[in-house]
């Protein structure tokens, strides 16, 4: 299965935003971007203020298309699939991505990033309503059960990834038992309940795929 295989805080330089994909770590003073160091390039400074149409939605997909951990292919079929939904296509996006198996196994806390959640699902650590799932493109309706298998419960890094449901708790359109490491997907969430990716212009992929 392709994926990218980079420098994954570089990502982050490149959008000038906290992507958030290499979990504790990103809320920790060892973020690179804590040093406001300016985007890679041969010369960011010459780009500053000329990023206009084609470029602004081209970074606000790839802003996405990164926090979801996906690549163009993907991504392209998700977008095309939300298109044909009934709804706002915008919406249907956010959606669609909300319900991948590795977003929910790292929004339940069971991970600490989507990539390490991703990295569960693909080694069989995770069950949908009991039967183990492997892909982590998977899509969740409404009302699964999504669990750590039996045999994966005592293992550290989920462990330890669980202890920020402590702190922070979950996300509202989901329910979690830490004891048992069972959580449900209880709704679809709305486009206003995905708070911290609110400064997502999505109209602007809109256009984007549009043209
Ligand atoms: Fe981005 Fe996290 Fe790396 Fe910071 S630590 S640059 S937020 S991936």
């Amino acid at each position: 299965m392709a994926r990218y295989t980079g420098p994954v805080c570089r990502m982050c330089r490149v959008e000038q935003k906290k992507l958030m994909l290499k979990g504790n770590r990103c809320k920790s003073d060892k973020c690179p971007m804590n040093k406001k160091r300016a985007a890679p390039g041969k010369d960011p400074k010459s780009r500053v203020g000329k990023r206009k149409d084609y470029g602004e939605q081209l970074r606000e997909k790839q802003k996405l298309k990164r926090i979801y951990g996906m690549l163009e292919k993907q991504f392209r079929l998700f977008f095309d699939r939300a298109q044909r939904m009934p709804g706002i296509t915008g919406e249907n996006l956010f959606i669609l991505l909300e319900r991948r198996l590795d977003n929910v196994v790292y929004r339940l806390r069971f991970a600490s990033s989507r990539s390490q959640a991703r990295q569960l699902v693909l080694h069989g650590h995770v069950c949908v309503n009991g039967k183990k799932i492997t892909i982590p493109s998977y899509l969740v309706n409404p009302e699964n059960e999504i669990s750590i298998a039996e045999g994966s419960r005592k293992m550290m890094v989920i462990r330890d990834a669980l202890k920020e449901f402590t702190k922070s708790g979950v996300m509202p359109w989901l329910s979690v038992d830490p004891d048992t490491m069972k959580g449900k997907f209880l709704a679809s969430p709305r486009r206003s309940d995905i708070t911290d990716l609110s400064d997502i212009k999505e109209q602007m992929i809109i256009e984007l795929y549009s043209k």
